[in-house]
């Protein structure tokens, strides 16, 4: 058997994970366990078409993973015979650290914990996640991917707020960007599709998932991308607002009674597509915009017009733009989304085919009309598979 890495994605109650054949990119098992640390847990084991599920408490990310090499040594496949080189960690914020994978040892452990002030949210699980892994599977290399090391070379034009360079420097305020992943495994792979080298190729990456980000990449280079310190900000997403004017902070801190924590959790959780429907799922906000409902036509407005905006400003950032790939969820799926983000883009060369955009498909393909100056893609992302070729990379 071919050499295969473990991929795992350590959150705060979950893991998701996967078994992968970097060479083909062929998924040989997948799946994740949910609730850790709540009364009822649950674990989802998929390979070879079939799914095994479990529900029993998990107490703790270290029983998670407990169960799920458990599952591979009965359900399959089993994890001695699969060739396993690596255990690939997702990892969301590498600071001014890392612009590339890294091989996890006590110091790079060291460094994940030091950043926890900068994504709260995601490195003290994502840590959880190595320390147990490590632990359970101490016989091979575990390597770091982070969200942010596509990004770690921006421009410092794109990476520096208008702060007080004191202030910035002593708290590491910056912007780091997010999913950078997805951005780089999108922009390498649309760059292969147009078949120019990617060193003369001005592309717009838009990640449009549950989160959402637009990137810049110039020669293969990110050169600005939409999320900052944190993955608050940039376009419209399913719970969080993106761009905001800061202001909006201390004004509802002064007049609407809010505590930090209570804006923080309304700018993070219950704005976006939510706050302005009452839904995350973009699925559920054309429902109701198809049936009229004029908060929704409005949520969808708000959201193509943001995406408007990135496209143009980092076309005058690259003066110019090549390439615009669609990807995540959003990106993939939705024709309405991708029709309204390039409405009016004509001028800078941008069109979809109407046929090519409506027409299902998994696969990487052409929306654009065949001789467009842009070349209008939608490329299906693959962190998971990134992840483990950057892992075997390394190695
Ligand atoms: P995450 O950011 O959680 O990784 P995904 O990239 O899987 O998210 O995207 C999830 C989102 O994609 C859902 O919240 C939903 O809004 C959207 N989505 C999924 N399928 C469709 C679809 N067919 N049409 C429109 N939106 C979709």
């Amino acid at each position: 058997m071919s050499s295969t890495v473990l991929v795992i994605n350590s959150g705060s109650s979950s893991i998701k994970y996967q078994l992968i054949d970097p060479a083909s990119g062929e998924s040989l098992a997948s799946g994740l366990v949910e609730r850790i640390g709540e009364p009822e847990g649950r674990v989802e084991h998929r390979t070879g078409g079939r799914t095994t599920e479990q529900r029993n408490p998990v107490p703790d990310h270290a029983e998670g993973l407990r169960t799920v090499l458990n599952l591979f040594d009965e359900v399959g496949p089993a994890l001695a015979d699969a060739g396993v080189v690596a255990v690939g960690h997702r990892v969301v914020q590498g600071g001014r650290y890392y612009d590339s994978a890294v091989l996890i040892d006590d110091e790079v452990v060291d460094v994940i914990d030091r950043l926890a002030p900068l994504a709260p949210l995601h490195n003290p699980p994502n840590l959880t996640g190595i320390r147990v892994a490590r632990e359970l599977l101490p016989d091979v290399p575990h390597v770091a991917v982070f969200d942010t090391a596509f990004f770690r070379n921006l421009p410092e034009a794109a990476a520096t707020y208008a702060l007080d360079r004191e202030v910035a420097e002593r708290y590491n305020v910056r912007r780091y960007g997010a999913h950078g992943t997805s951005h780089q495994y999108v922009a390498l792979k649309a760059a292969a599709m147009v078949g120019r080298p990617s060193a003369e190729l001005r592309q717009v990456v838009l990640h449009l998932g549950n989160g959402a980000s637009a990137s810049a990449v110039y020669g293969g280079r990110a050169v600005d991308t939409s999320m900052g310190l944190t993955p608050l900000e940039g376009l419209v997403m399913g719970t969080r607002t993106g761009d905001i004017d800061p202001a909006v902070v201390f004004h509802l801190a002064r007049n609407a009674g809010m505590s930090i924590d209570d804006i923080d959790d309304l700018l993070n959780k219950r704005s976006g597509l939510k706050g302005l429907t009452g839904y995350n799922d973009m699925r559920e906000v054309h429902r109701l915009a198809d049936g009229g409902d004029a908060e929704a036509i409005l949520a969808v407005e708000v959201y193509a017009h943001r995406l408007r905006k990135y496209i143009g400003s980092y076309a005058a950032v690259m003066g110019g733009i090549d390439v615009l790939s669609f990807t995540a969820g959003v990106g993939e799926n939705d024709a309405l989304v991708r029709a309204d983000a390039v409405a009016g883009l004509e001028f800078l060369g941008i069109e979809i085919d109407p046929e090519r955009n409506v027409a299902p498909s998994r696969e990487a393909r052409y929306i654009s009309p065949d001789g467009a100056r842009v070349a209008v893609l939608v490329v299906p992302t693959n962190e998971e598979l990134a992840i483990a070729r950057q892992a075997v990379a390394l190695l």
